[in-house]
Parts: structure tokens; sequence; C-alpha cells
């Protein structure tokens, strides 16, 4: 079995019991992480000298839409809802092809930024063919993916082939019927629930048990108050079902949620560009025992990394506790639970929390013998790594252009700086050949955003 000894680093391994360490090795046989500690030998292993780097577990992306990334920058300075009118309606001139493009060339460029696990939010299915390509897409890509085969369908309109809902079960079960979703498989398969209204409760209930009689994992886009206290009255809230966003999230939403030890997903980036929406729902959470972790939704605008989402999320919270802490008249001045995390709070939420939000926590974000070998070297021997918390680092200091080296599953996929067997010149030449394609059959270009306003009194 292929083995690689990483010699003298700075580890920060997110586990309690190995907790951080100077100048250590760290051990990979096959897949999985096997040793770690100071002076390890192995004559079988490739030895790489690791003096100046700080490994981390492999970062995990746990809400996109993959099938975005054709429009890098694309309604950038969108306002009020002009996201909904330029860019979900994209996907109804989407081919099989194209979703392929997308798909792989975000995977690879979330790989190169420190992401090693993804769950995409895929609402771009319109026949089998596209989630094939999906699947293809991911293979090809090296990357530890959840493809979260969408069951609402909202925004294919008269281009969807299969329909919405039900008529998704007999694609999604034929797609199950390949996919094993083992803990430690590169590729699993969840689904994403229809939107929850008070009138379609049924339809949710229906779709919660379809995806439990062929045990996979469920998310939601949770944008309405009540929806998880609605959940848990139909009897069926649980683990496996992953909310994302929860900014409207009502307190009894929350202590639900985390009296079940539930995670919530929240895309910090995404949601403050798009403003309007409340973040308080990280601190409630957080509070009631929910565990925070992160994902980047709209590649369209956002960098695919989980980096910016952690520097922003502790920003912002600081941000927030501080306005809080003025507005009840305390002297400026540290007390306890203020503020509401340090650096090293929110490296979990992108690491071990992202391995558990996806319910592979056992063998997934942690560096601890056992765990999946999904690691990335930040390089600190051009400008060094910070003094202190490493997390400090990590939050604050840090970029992805210190971003030496990912592995995943034992598998270099960059190393000194550049992908493994990837070219990415190539890359972005699938990409943009796939956006043309696209703007051609809308007949737009690169650059155009249609501003029509969303009437957001009815928002
Ligand atoms: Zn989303």
């Amino acid at each position: 079995m292929k083995k690689t000894l990483f010699k003298n680093a700075q580890i920060m391994s997110v586990n309690e019991e190995v907790g951080d360490l100077e100048d250590a090795d760290i051990l990979i046989v096959g897949s999985r992480i096997d040793q770690i500690g100071p002076g390890l030998k192995d004559s079988e292993a490739e030895v790489i000298d690791a003096k100046g780097m700080l490994i981390m577990p492999g970062m995990a992306d746990t809400h996109t839409h993959l099938w975005q990334t054709l429009f890098k920058g694309r309604a950038a300075d969108a306002w009020g809802m002009e996201y909904f009118t330029n860019i979900p309606p994209m996907s109804r001139h989407f081919t099989a092809d194209d979703v392929y493009a997308a798909i792989y060339s975000g995977a690879v460029e979330s790989m190169a930024n420190g992401v090693t696990t993804i769950f995409d939010y895929h609402t771009c299915i319109h026949a089998p063919e596209y989630a094939d390509a999906t699947v293809q897409a991911f293979k090809d890509s090296g990357i530890r993916a959840t493809f979260g085969y969408d069951l609402g369908a909202f925004s294919l309109g008269e281009s969807d082939k299969i329909g919405p809902s039900e008529a998704r079960f007999p694609d999604v079960e034929r797609l199950r019927g390949t996919i094993p979703n083992g803990d430690e498989d590169l590729l699993r398969l969840a689904v994403c629930l229809s939107q929850i209204l008070p009138d379609t409760i049924e339809r949710m209930e229906r779709e919660i048990r379809f995806a439990r009689e062929i045990d996979v994992p469920m998310t939601w886009h949770n944008n309405k108050p009540g929806e998880i206290e609605a959940i848990n009255r139909s009897g069926l809230l649980g683990t496996d079902i992953l909310p994302a966003h929860s900014n409207y999230t009502t307190d009894e939403d929350l202590r639900l949620l985390g009296s079940i030890g539930g995670c919530l997903t929240s895309q910090t980036e995404a949601e403050t560009y798009a403003g309007r929406r409340s973040m308080t729902m990280i601190k409630r959470g957080h509070n009631q025992g929910v565990d925070i972790a992160l994902g980047t939704d709209v590649p369209n605008i956002i960098n695919l990394g989980v980096m910016p989402q952690m520097r922003i999320l502790y920003i912002l919270q600081r941000f927030m506790d501080g306005i809080e802490e003025r507005h009840e008249g305390h002297p400026f001045a540290r007390r306890p639970g203020v503020p509401t995390f340090a650096p090293r709070d929110i490296v979990k939420f992108a690491t071990a929390n992202g391995g558990k939000a996806l319910g592979i926590g056992d063998t997934v974000g942690q560096i601890a013998p056992g765990y999946q070998a999904d690691l990335v070297l930040i390089d600190g021997r051009d400008f060094g790594i910070s003094e202190g918390d490493p997390a400090g680092h990590i939050v604050l200091n840090s970029s992805a252009a210190e971003v030496d080296s990912v592995m995943v599953a034992g598998e270099f996929r960059k190393r000194d700086r550049k992908m493994v067997g990837i070219e990415t010149g190539k890359v972005v030449k699938l990409r943009e050949a796939a956006r043309d394609r696209v703007y051609a059959s809308v007949g737009t270009r690169p650059g155009e955003l249609k501003r029509t306003y969303w009437n957001w009194a009815e928002d």
C-alpha cells in the first residue's frame, strides 16, 4: 500500500486527543492517516520535508451550486433579487456536457483552494444524463464529493424532462444503485428536499421517507421560520437532514436542532452579500448546541474556497458582538462569553463540523489515526506562520495563496502549488467554452446583467 510520511510540520489536527503539534510527523498509509507524532520512521514511505508548513485538515464546503461556476463574475453587482433573474434561469440552457464542465472546473478550483470535501446542491438536472455527467465530473476531479440531487427542480421550467419531487425518485434510486455511500467513499449521494411550505408538508414527508428508505442524507434551503419545527411535528427530524442558510430560524427551530446534536450550514459571504438577511442564527444556534458548518453557495460571485468564509464569519460575528455589547451598555472590555468565537472555533466549523454536517464526521475533517488523509499544507516558508494559535493564522493571516499542497484520501491533488495531473489552462478553456455555449443559447454575452427588479414587497 502506498505510504507518505510528512516530516517536521506544525500540525493543527482539530482533534481533541491529538491537539496541536510543533515539529511533528504524519504517516499516511493508503487513504488513511496511520500515525501522528515526533520522530516517525517508515522505510517504505515517500518522505516529504514539511518544515515550515502548517498542516490542517482539508476544508469542507458543505453547500454550493457548482453548475454556476460557469458564470464566474456574472451579476457581481446584482442588487436585491437580481440574482434570481440573472442566474437560476440559465440552468434551462445547459446540456449535460455543460454540467460536466461546470462541476469539474468548480471541483478543481475548490481543491486548489484547500477544499477536500464538497456538497454540491445540484439544481441543474434536466434528465438522467445530467446526473451521469455530474458523477463523471466528480470522479475525474478526485475531490471528495456529496452529490446533492435536487428534488425541487424549481428553476428548470419546461426544460426539465424528469419532473419535480416524486418524479425524480426513480433516477435517484438508479444512481443510488451505483453509489454505495460508504463513509470513506469519495463520491456519495444525497437529496435536496423541495421547498417546505405549510401546504407542502405531505410532499416533504414523502421526500424524507424516500431518502431514508434508500439511506441517503438530505439538505434543503431553510429559508423560512418554523421549517425545522414542521419537520419535527411530522416526527421526522434527524441529523441526516442538514438545514442550509437558516437565517430566519426561530429559537424553537434551533433548540430542536441542538437537542438532536444537529448542524446547520451557513453561507456567510453569500448571505452578507445578499443583504436583508438576519445573521443572528449563528450565535443563537451555537448557544443551543448546533454545530455550524460553512459553504460558498453561489460560485458566480463567491470564490470557491472556505478560507474566505471563515474570515468573514469570524469578523462578522465579532462585529455583531460589539454592536450588541454597546447597545446593552457594557463597557468595551472582555466579558465571559464575549466575543462568541475564537479563531479555533471557526477552523472547526470549516473542517470537523463539515464532516459531521455531511454525516462523515467519524472519518473526515480531523487529523487523527484512522481518519481519511484529507490534508492541506499551508506554506510558511516564504512569509512565516503567525505566532501563537495556528487557528489565528488560518482564519486571519493566511490566504489560499499559501495553500501549497492538498491531499484527498492519501493522494496529492495539489503539490508545490500546482494541481497534480490536471492542466489548469485546459480547465479554463473547458469552462469558458461551456459558458459561451450557454450564453449563445440564452442570447446574452459575458458581463451582461439584467437589472430587473423583483417585487421586494412580496419577498
Ligand atoms: Zn443554496
